[in-house]
């Protein structure tokens, strides 16, 4: 059977003598794993098709198992930007989340479009740590595991969210805030961002055109994100291991201040010659 998909190349390993096993994440079929034929070969006219981050139409012929790659007229290469550490670290990233988070062979074009519109940000210099955000919050959103951005987790009610908290699976209001302030990592975050984030996560990709927000109401999010991710996505991702690495880090530093502070062990007390 032949079939003709649109994707982005999501992985590509080299199989057999000079086969490439390329993971293709399509808006019709999902993500599919195909053998590209001789595409290490140095002059395959497969070769340019199957890099990773290639976007366009593939004609695939479905096999037993995998698919094999026929033929492809591919339009982009979202590689640009790559030479930025940032830009490719990101990229990394995003690519993990897409592998792990997604079903083989399971078709979501809304996953799809989201994806694809995700690395032509990147690839178009649209602000990192914004396309970051947007990432994230849509996948998680439609991925069904939240936060919630619209109601308080507590007790329900959509009017003054005043509060960002990981632990508690989202937004908290402004009363209940007040009658049970939650122990650790609250995030208060002003209501107009409250309404971007809100609209990020309720537009569909397609039509979801430049989103701009202050740098520092990005990284306002941004950490408590991750914070979140790591309690509720039952995934391990690197960045998420990143992230545990800097907060035991000034865990230890904090212990630390405080081993030297201890009375007869620190240079507060004059006692270290
Ligand atoms: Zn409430």
């Amino acid at each position: 059977m032949i079939v003709r998909v649109h994707g982005l190349v999501i992985r590509v390993l080299p199989y057999r003598e000079s086969d490439a096993l390329v993971t293709l994440l399509t808006r019709e079929a999902g993500k599919i794993g195909l053998i590209a034929p001789g595409a290490r070969k140095v002059r395959s006219r497969l070769a340019a098709h199957t890099q990773l981050l290639r976007l366009g139409t593939y004609i695939l012929y479905r096999g037993r198992s995998l698919y094999r790659l026929d033929q492809a007229d591919t339009t982009a290469l979202l590689k640009t930007r790559l030479h930025d550490p940032l830009v490719n670290q990101r990229t990394m990233e995003m690519l993990e989340w897409v592998m792990r988070l997604t079903e083989d062979e399971v078709s979501d074009p809304f996953l799809y479009d989201h994806v694809e519109r995700s690395f032509l940000r990147l690839d178009q210099g649209e602000p990192l740590d914004v396309t970051w955000l947007i990432f994230q919050l849509v996948m998680l959103s439609h991925m069904g595991y939240g936060p919630s951005w619209d109601r308080c987790t507590r007790c329900g009610l959509s009017d003054d969210l005043k509060a960002f908290v990981p632990q508690e699976g989202g937004m908290i209001c402004g009363t209940c805030l007040k009658h049970h302030p939650p122990l650790h990592n609250v995030t208060l975050l002003p209501p107009r961002l409250v309404w971007v984030l809100q609209q990020i996560v309720r537009t569909p990709p397609h039509l979801l055109g430049s989103v701009r927000l202050k740098p520092e109401n990005v990284e306002l999010v941004l950490k408590p994100l991750a914070q979140f991710v790591f309690l509720h996505v039952p995934v391990r991702f690197r960045t998420q291991e990143v992230w545990r690495g800097a907060d035991e880090l000034i865990r230890l530093a904090e212990d630390l201040k405080r081993a030297r502070r201890a009375p007869g062990t620190g240079e507060d007390e004059g006692d270290v010659s």
